[in-house]
């Protein structure tokens, strides 16, 4: 479960969130709908603890992620696609985030397979991956402490069809095993064809908020 509650964030003269209030509840699928610049990535990064709000909690599980113990290993995020190291391998990225979580090598090797990379893909450099198979090792890196809340911000982006629909289908499986999602996207189709919840976010206030089927009964 993630609760954010009358969270403001100004960035200098900047006001990136007005009083966000969102929640997004285990066993769904939470789509996070926004335009670029409407604060959704600063609302995730703040529910990461990844930035602090000027004023409002954002609470994972009940308590501010900084809280939570091994919050590395309870939330999976994929904050930023572009942010791996060029200069590693897939699979170097993948070994590196494993010995800094405590988690075992063998599952390095589980999440390759899981989000379809393939083995020569993994020893391939970062820096010639397309974004797609970033996204896949953002997933990848995500999935790696086999969480029980993922939080993507855009991931989507890059992927083709094929990319998209394998996307989809993780995600149900994970809020069907009981996981919570939050995922943002820019684009209405992608959120409608992914989400059960629907938050839209416009200028960093919510605009509306609630289950797909009656957001778009429009009650
Ligand atoms: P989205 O993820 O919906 O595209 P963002 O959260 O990235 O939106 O941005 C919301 C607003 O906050 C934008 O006006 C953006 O320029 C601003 N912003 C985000 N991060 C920073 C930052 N680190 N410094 C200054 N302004 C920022
Ligand atoms: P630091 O980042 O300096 O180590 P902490 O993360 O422990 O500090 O948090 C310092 C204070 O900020 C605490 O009172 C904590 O409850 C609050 N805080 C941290 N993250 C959040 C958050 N996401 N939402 C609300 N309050 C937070």
């Amino acid at each position: 479960m993630i609760t954010v509650e009358n969270v403001t964030k100004t960035f200098g003269g900047t006001r990136a969130l007005t009083n966000v209030s969102l929640t997004a509840k285990p066993g769904r699928i939470t789509g996070f709908l926004g335009p670029n610049g409407a604060g959704k990535s600063t609302a995730m990064r703040i529910i990461c603890g990844l930035a602090r709000p000027d004023s409002g909690t954002a609470l994972v599980e009940g308590v501010p992620y900084a809280h939570l113990p091994n919050p590395a290993r309870r939330v999976g995020a994929l904050l930023d696609a572009s942010a791996h190291h060029d200069g590693r391998t897939g699979l170097e990225t993948l070994t590196l985030a494993a010995i800094a979580l405590g988690i075992p090598r063998t599952r390095v090797t589980e999440v390759i397979a899981l989000v379809g990379l393939t083995p020569k893909e993994a020893r391939r450099r970062v820096g010639t991956y397309s974004l797609g198979m970033r996204q896949r090792l953002g997933i990848a890196t995500a999935l790696l402490p086999d969480p029980r809340i993922l939080i993507l911000d855009e991931p989507v982006n890059g992927l083709d069809p094929s990319g998209i629909r394998w996307m989809r289908d993780l995600l149900r499986h994970f809020a069907d095993d009981g996981g919570t999602v939050l995922l943002s996207s820019h684009l209405l189709m992608e959120i409608e064809a992914v989400a059960d919840d629907i938050i839209v976010i416009g200028n960093g206030q919510i605009v509306a908020q609630g289950a797909k089927e009656d957001l778009l009964r429009g009650s």
